[in-house]
């Protein structure tokens, strides 16, 4: 037995291997270090995800030598977007934030997972790193200067040793459970449910974002594939689906109909596979993620955008700050908490000056009372940014985007709703130059519906529940506060990427 593999003792041990997990090992044994993954599953592995994988992501999978591989399939390449309201198309066009980063591609794939995760973890074992698929990691502690890893693989279980452990293994994390770090608060939590489709006749990569009152807060997706193909579902915020008592799969059966009915693409549509449930733990709820002998990242952690629900980037982003850390500990012979602690540092220096802005938006719209003000909100957004592409620009950022720049974008949007306050009332008043008063829909009647919807939702929310209601105006409140101390941030870290970061100090420059 001495020759078994479990029995080395590995510098750093991995639990899981999804994105988080063979990033973080693909970037530690390319760097010379003892790496163990051990992942639950055989892989290649169903995953279920809206499969989006957005333009910094695909410059990561670049940076592995993975996008070359995964464009062998030909994947379609997203660049436009379609935004539904109640069923009707309210906006359509290119993705306005696509193509204005340098180094970005000016689009995203939709990469099934279990082809993208497959040659991720491909790209960690060719780098150096033993994994041991169909192998459930149970406990994780420490013993004496080591780190130990409880796994069953088939009949027996092993104890595996190492220095530090990284816990990768997504929203059920067992080594958050283990250190004490698992959170499951349903205000940071998505529940969802997505299928694949076929039968979708689309001329180009758009992908199209439903939002109705069914499913506020949240939304429903339909992300076009090659061959007719699409990954389509919805999601909804865990904790309204609780208050109250919304079926999941009753949504994903709703939506199917209603973009039969809405998507000039999708009325033919046939579902390919059986829909299945997931969830999304959102960047609002994450805690420090270090504990006495390791970090949590991707999931594990919740470094999910709080806005689109999008996980699989910000999954490889953590793993590339939390990699230089781990290297360092290993080198120095620490793993103790406050070593370990410079991860925190890093990764909130790296995500906070835009998730933090977006936790915000999500917490505002937390309230579903609010959902008829919200909705008016974003068609009246909609049809402003169909002719204002600067704002479109901002707007969509804003709406988890890249390069989130919170100052620039509230004062873009302020700016905006003055002028567009200014128009609505040079038009009432017959002023020249206000908009002509034939227009569809007059911004003056617009932002007046709007007030009187505001203040209905708000009344509504105050008689059905004041505790509920007082708990989430000062939740909101205090989020406001958080931003605050990111607003001076001039840059998005995310859009430079964590390789190019000074939050991870230049050192991952080397990889
Ligand atoms: C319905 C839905 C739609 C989504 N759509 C998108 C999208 O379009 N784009 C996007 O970017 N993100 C999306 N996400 C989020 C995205 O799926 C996750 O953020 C991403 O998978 C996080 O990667 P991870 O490696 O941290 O976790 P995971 O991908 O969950 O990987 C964790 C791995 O750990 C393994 N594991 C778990 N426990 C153990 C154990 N005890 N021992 C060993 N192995 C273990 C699991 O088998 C798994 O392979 C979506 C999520 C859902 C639920």
């Amino acid at each position: 037995m001495a020759s078994d593999p479990m029995r080395r003792r590995y510098d750093v041990l991995v639990v899981g291997g999804g994105p988080a997990g063979a990033v973080t090992a693909w970037a530690l044994a390319r760097r010379g270090l003892r790496v163990a993954v051990f992942e639950r599953a055989q892989f290649p592995r169903e995953k279920v995800c809206g499969d989006f994988v957005e333009p910094r992501g695909l410059r990561l999978l670049e940076a592995m030598g993975c996008l070359r591989t995964l464009e062998a399939a030909s994947p379609l390449p997203i660049t436009h977007v379609a935004i539904f309201l109640q069923a009707r198309c309210a906006y359509r066009g290119r993705i306005p934030f696509y193509g204005e980063t340098a180094g970005l591609p000016p689009h995203g794939y939709i990469i099934p997972r279990r082809e993208l995760d497959t040659i991720l973890l491909d790209a960690a074992r060719r780098a150096g790193a033993a994994v041991y698929d169909a192998c459930t990691a149970k406990r994780v502690a420490r013993d004496g200067r080591d780190m130990r890893v409880t796994v069953g693989r088939g009949p027996r279980d092993a104890h595996v040793r190492g220095h530090v452990v990284v816990g990768a293994d997504g929203t059920h994390s067992m080594v958050a459970q283990c250190a004490g770090l698992r959170h499951d608060d349903r205000r940071y939590m998505a529940v969802s449910q997505r299928a694949y489709v076929e039968g979708v006749a689309v001329e180009r990569g758009e992908a199209a974002f439903f939002f109705d009152r069914d499913l506020f807060p949240g939304y429903g997706w339909m992300f076009p594939m090659s061959d007719g193909r699409a990954n389509i579902g919805v999601g909804i915020l865990a904790e309204t689906q609780t208050r109250y008592g919304i079926s999941v799969p009753a949504l994903f059966r709703s939506f199917v109909e209603k973009l039969r009915l809405a998507h000039p693409g999708c009325a033919g549509i046939r579902l390919a596979g059986r829909p299945l449930g997931g969830i999304v733990k959102t960047y609002g709820g994450s805690g420090s993620n270090c504990f006495d002998g390791g970090v949590l990242v991707g999931d594990a952690g919740c470094f999910v955008d709080p806005m689109t629900g999008e996980g699989i980037t910000p999954a490889a982003e953590s793993a590339l700050i939390a990699a230089p850390v781990v290297a360092a500990a290993v080198e120095r012979g620490r793993s103790d908490l406050p070593f370990l602690s410079q991860y925190e540092r890093d990764f909130r220096a790296y995500f906070d000056p835009a998730m933090r802005y977006l936790d915000l938006c999500a917490a505002v719209m937390r309230n579903r009372f609010m959902r008829d003000f919200w909705l008016s909100a974003v068609a009246r957004g909609c049809r402003m940014a169909a002719e204002d592409p600067a704002l479109a620009r901002v707007a969509g950022a804003g709406f988890g985007g890249m390069d989130v720049r919170p100052l620039s974008i509230l004062s873009h949007l302020w700016s905006a709703l003055v002028g567009d306050l200014g128009a609505a009332a040079a038009g009432m008043f017959g002023v020249g130059g206000g908009v002509p008063l034939s227009r569809a829909v007059q911004p003056g009647a617009h932002w007046a519906g709007a007030a009187v919807s505001w203040s209905d939702g708000w009344w509504q929310s105050l008689l059905d529940d004041p505790w509920w209601h007082t708990a989430w105006a000062a939740d909101t409140l205090y989020k406001w506060t958080q931003v605050m101390g990111t607003l001076a941030a001039d840059r998005d870290p995310r859009a430079q990427g964590p390789l190019a970061s000074p939050a991870s100090g230049g050192r991952f420059a080397s990889t």
